[in-house]
């Protein structure tokens, strides 16, 4: 190897010690079937965090922690006063999650920092690699807590109360993961940051399809969601005659048909998911008099989001057949476009180390959204199996694995000199 190579970091990217991480990681909450459950602020989410914190000591990296409980793994820079450049994703799964979601991200940006540190490389500036509280929301609802209150969108007030299952707060939960690093020096969440790059498995069948490598991500798709209630009138199943019935859940699967067609798309763009659907008060012999359902709505077009969008309550409202029907929008994501300078530069990247690559828009949501307000901004995907994800089986192979985290190494030692 001569001296350029050695100092290229790519080339300290290590696939077995990335497979052997990222494997004692997935055994922290593992599932029987094969996956992870590793809920925000949970005990297992506790344990992945001192795994971070003893893997960093080796390395003499410093961790800190912030008021959300974001996790952030440092290697100095020469230039004390410049801005960091930040990697990461999140260490939280769903209830039935994989192995590679989020930890991927996480992982996969130790390892970048660990080769650039090992290629001997000084960068100008501070690389970190964050590890985002609660991204997915299956705990806590909404999810993506740690980006959104480091970018400032959120307030930290709006989450401390909100409750799991149990009743526990975020409040609770951050008071007892603290508790299990009492030494962690603290950070305020928030500050400049000059660039952030996401590592993620695609948990979409392109890259696989293709026989892609890499996916050079161009942006988020604008992601909606809204509940639907509808109340009828509960009533006797043996008495009440079928004409005279406000049955809630009648208008429900008229609606739902309904919006159904609305949202029909022969291009197959829409991304249209009633995914939660409560009949209440849920006995086999009274008529439903209240059910509440979700819609999940994301399109890549703003224009097409909108349009769509607003004619969800129209469509309730007209085929509600005399129930009431009222409709909330909860969330409400815009589509994001990433930056060309950090799409260029992981291009060019994957395209040195001769490994296949293709632009590809985001169909899930991820922490990088909420980077976009404050520095420019990319992803890079690598295939998953079968396109599988939030599901136990989710896969990947090293090779793809450590393919990314390669690209990741060099654009940000690059983007850490500018
Ligand atoms: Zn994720």
């Amino acid at each position: 190897m001569d001296s350029i190579s050695q100092n290229t970091p790519s080339n300290h990217v290590d696939t077995a010690r990335l497979g052997d991480r990222l494997m004692g990681m997935a055994q922290i909450g593992a599932t029987p079937n094969g996956g992870v459950n590793r809920q925000a602020l949970s005990a297992e989410d506790a344990a992945a965090r001192l795994k971070m914190m003893e893997w960093a000591a080796v390395y003499g990296f410093s961790v800190t922690t912030d008021e959300i409980g974001n996790l952030y793994v440092r290697r100095v820079g020469t230039d004390p006063n410049a801005a960091p450049i930040m990697t990461g994703s999140h260490l939280d799964s769903q209830p039935t999650g994989g192995k590679f979601d989020g930890a991927y991200g996480v992982v996969g940006g130790f390892e970048a920092l660990a080769a650039i540190h090992e290629s001997g490389i000084q960068t100008k500036r501070p690389i970190e690699v964050v590890a985002w509280t609660n991204e997915e929301g299956s705990r806590f609802q909404p999810g993506c807590a740690g980006s959104a209150i480091f970018s400032g969108k959120d307030r930290i007030e709006d989450h401390l109360d909100i409750k799991d299952w149990d009743g526990v707060t975020v409040r609770e939960a951050l008071k007892a993961i603290f508790a299990t690093a009492p030494d962690m020096p603290y950070r305020a969440a928030g500050g400049t940051v000059d660039g952030y790059i996401e590592a993620h498995i695609e948990q979409g069948p392109v890259l696989e399809a293709e026989a892609k490598t890499i996916g050079v991500v161009t942006g988020i798709q604008g992601a909606t969601r809204f509940v639907v209630e509808i109340v009828g009138e509960e009533a006797h199943a043996g008495t009440a005659p079928l004409k005279l019935r406000k049955d809630a859940l009648k208008s429900a699967c008229t609606i739902v048909g309904a919006l159904e067609e609305l949202m029909a798309d022969p291009t197959d763009t829409v991304r249209f998911t009633v995914g939660r659907f409560d009949v209440m008060p849920g006995s086999p012999n009274t008529v439903p008099g209240r059910v509440q359902f979700t819609i999940d709505f994301r399109h890549p077009d703003m224009d097409t989001l909108k349009r769509l969008g607003t004619a969800i309550q129209p469509t309730c409202e007209a085929n509600a057949r005399g129930c009431h029907v009222s409709v909330t929008q909860i969330v409400d994501n815009a589509p994001v476009a990433f930056a060309d300078s950090v799409m260029d530069i992981i291009r060019a990247e994957s395209d040195t180390l001769s490994l296949p690559n293709r632009d590809i828009a985001s169909g899930a949501g991820h922490d990088a959204w909420y980077m976009t307000d404050l520095c420019p901004t990319g992803m890079i995907f690598v295939p998953c199996k079968g396109g599988v994800s939030h599901n136990e089986a989710e896969s990947a192979t090293p090779e793809d694995l450590a393919a990314g985290i390669r690209v990741l190494a060099n654009s940000l030692t690059l983007l850490a000199n500018r």
